[in-house]
């Protein structure tokens, strides 16, 4: 999105990128008529993300999925308490727990979280919320909007804000999946004069007097440029920039908490059970979701389902139990799944975004690395507004401004 920006506004813009393919954690795989995201991707309605693509005029064509569904709670499904309705009626609660979960799913979405940022979700859900089983509901929730599995590190300010904007316009799952965000981005990118390369990777950059002055390739061709936005991993980053920048930032950037998630996503040539779509783990950091079922992701009667574990920091649960403990989400969800399976691929440990919101009161740092002029960073771990791709795009917006006055 920084390209279109710098490009629209008759900057000379190279755009670098390591892989084949552009889109990085956002890409789409093709195979056998479905569209595989990495991991389950749902768009945030009124996310920086989503303004930014308004704003430069990118189409794509996506879906607010249904609300509702079941709750995973100790191994079975129950209904899970979308509204008051499906409170009144699920088995996740006992009558008194009903009440207070009725209270909270009312004053969440209003509740003031400014006072929050220095406090744990953790300790927030322990010191308001009276009986476990609904701390474990507001809990799933903010897994299910921040993917964070780790409450005792996470900010109570950021998981509530996030659940607020989860609740108040949702979600949308995108047809042809997140690829079309990414086209949609290259092309307007070229349209505005860009240039893109692939297969080039940034190895380093170049500084004369605090000034940056261009990339340097892995092949050892060099690009001169009055700005750099460097676009990548905290460790990417510093592996860029550590001959030029202070220790101190450094060690900002090494200490960020990455956000993880072990993710089996499975290719079927029939839903076994059409009406079990969306499941959360209320005692369990469990999803499951149908993303076929809302947006056009599969051929003709095939569903494609994103099943995920949130994990914690210091996970240590191995691979294969993980493995296992997904395709048990299935079988409960979709018996008969194995006998219908086109495609399955298990990711471990992805990267859902490099840094989780934590107390720390240093967080995220900002897009203007300190004491080199030009130089900017942008990712999902940059800049104070949001979660998720939202950073991203909001940072890349940020740089793109931010170079664009040089
Ligand atoms: C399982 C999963 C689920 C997710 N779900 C959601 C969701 O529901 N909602 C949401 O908003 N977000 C979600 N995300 C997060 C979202 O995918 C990312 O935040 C977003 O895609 C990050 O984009 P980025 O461009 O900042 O980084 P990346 O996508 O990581 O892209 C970085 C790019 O830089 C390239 N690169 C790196 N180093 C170099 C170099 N030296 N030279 C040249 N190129 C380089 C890489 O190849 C890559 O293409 C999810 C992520 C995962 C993994």
């Amino acid at each position: 999105s920084n390209s279109v920006t710098l490009a629209r506004a008759n900057r000379r813009v190279t755009l670098l990128e390591k892989a084949a393919q552009l889109g990085g954690r956002a890409m789409t795989s093709h195979e056998s008529g479905f569209a595989f995201n990495l991991g389950p991707h749902a768009l945030y309605a009124e996310g920086a993300a989503t303004r930014t693509f308004k704003e430069l005029g990118i189409q794509y064509s996506a879906h607010r999925p249904q609300i509702g569904g079941f709750a995973l709670i100790e191994g079975r499904r129950e209904t899970f308490p979308a509204g008051a309705l499906s409170l009144m009626t699920t088995g996740l609660f006992t009558a008194t727990e009903k009440f207070e979960a009725a209270q909270w799913l009312a004053k969440l979405g209003k509740l003031d979280a400014s006072d929050l940022h220095g406090v744990t979700l953790h300790d927030w859900l322990a010191s308001n919320i009276r009986h476990l089983r609904v701390r474990q509901l507001i809990q799933a929730l903010a897994r299910l909007t921040t993917y964070a599995g780790d409450a005792q590190r996470q900010s109570a300010a950021a998981a509530i804000r996030q659940i607020q904007l989860g609740i108040s316009s949702g979600v949308r799952y995108l047809d042809g999946g997140w690829q079309s965000l990414v086209d949609g981005l290259r092309d307007a990118a070229i349209k505005a004069g860009a240039t893109i390369e692939t297969g080039q990777r940034a190895q380093s950059i170049i500084v004369e007097q605090g000034h940056v002055r261009g990339a340097a390739l892995a092949d050892g061709a060099i690009h001169s440029a009055d700005a750099v936005i460097i676009a990548a991993s905290p460790a990417e980053v510093v592996s860029i920039t550590e001959s030029f920048v202070s220790s101190d930032w450094l060690r900002q950037l090494k200490a960020l908490i990455p956000v993880k998630a072990a993710c089996l996503d499975v290719a079927l040539a029939r839903l076994p059970q059409p009406d079990a779509r969306f499941a959360l783990g209320i005692d369990q950091p469990l999803y499951f979701s149908v993303h076929s079922a809302t947006a056009q992701l599969a051929p003709a009667n095939g569903a494609l389902i994103h099943v995920a574990k949130y994990l914690m920091t210091d996970e240590t649960t191995s691979a294969k139990s993980l493995e296992a403990e997904l395709e048990q989400v299935l079988d409960t969800m979709q018996p008969g799944w194995r006998e219908v399976l086109v495609k399955r691929r298990f990711m471990p440990a992805l990267t859902v975004n490099h840094a989780l919101v934590t107390t720390a009161t240093t967080g995220r740092p900002e897009v203007a690395v300190p004491e080199i002029a030009g130089l900017f960073i942008a990712g999902d771990w940059v800049g104070a507004e949001g979660q998720l791709a939202d950073v991203s795009v909001a940072s890349g917006s940020a740089a793109a401004h931010a170079a664009q006055a040089r």
